[in-house]
């Protein structure tokens, strides 16, 4: 099977010197890349910027902002088999990036933000032969917030984590998720290492591939 994974966060930015991000670490997309080429898959990785060395054999796509991942998206997605969207894309970036160093002054500053282009919702209209994999990191409400974006953003699973935890979500080396199906079926992967909760996660994908192709054929 053919996996397209994101992962790590984007910048947004606000001069040349300056953006918007945020904590993660690309540690669980990266995960994910590893267990898929473990189990015998192809990988395409496109990854905001991290401090990790990237598997060998996935090809490698490196992006910043999120224009720039959802271009890559769409240039790869429809060759994949599962596209598993783990990035923490901002949700916001600046109206206007400064070509110069913006100068401090005594007076407060206020930034314009606009949304981002939401990659997962740009997918939700097509006809697509890939099964779409979202994640939501969420801080309350977990599986009530996870289940919404799994309408809203037309999802085949949402692979949910609670993000209040210190020790376990982003940054951590330990994760503990609930995977939700479209059809209303849960899943629970206890916590482990990121390491393992990819491999489970990868098998339970598989899985969900096959079969839908089973069904459609
Ligand atoms: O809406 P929220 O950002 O919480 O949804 C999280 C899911 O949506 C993640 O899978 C993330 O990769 C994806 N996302 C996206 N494009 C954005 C923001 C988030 O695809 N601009």
């Amino acid at each position: 099977m053919r996996f397209l994974v994101t992962a790590g966060p984007t910048r947004e930015p606000i001069d040349p010197v300056r953006y918007i991000s945020n904590r993660s670490s690309g540690k669980m997309g990266y995960a994910i890349a590893h267990a898929a080429l473990a189990a015998g898959h192809e990988v395409v990785l496109i990854s905001g910027p991290v401090h990790i060395d990237p598997p060998h054999a996935a090809k490698l796509i490196c992006v910043s902002t999120s224009d720039e991942m959802f271009y890559a998206v769409d240039q790869h997605v429809c060759e994949c088999d599962v596209f598993v969207m783990c990035a923490a894309v901002a949700d916001y970036k600046p109206a206007k990036v400064s070509a110069t160093k913006i100068k401090k002054r005594a007076a407060n500053f206020s930034l314009e933000l606009v949304r981002t282009r939401d990659i997962l919702a740009s997918l939700s209209t097509q006809d697509r032969k890939f099964l779409v994999v979202g994640f939501a990191a969420e801080t309350n409400d977990v599986e009530k917030n996870a289940s919404r974006k799994l309408q809203d953003k037309n999802l085949d699973i949402v692979v949910a984590n609670d993000v209040s935890a210190v020790d376990a979500g982003m940054e951590a080396d330990e994760n503990e998720v609930t995977i939700l199906f479209r059809d209303g079926e849960k899943k629970r992967i206890l916590r482990a290492s990121k390491k393992i909760v990819a491999r489970e996660l990868v098998k339970i994908l598989t899985n969900a591939r096959e079969k839908c192709l089973t069904k459609k054929t």
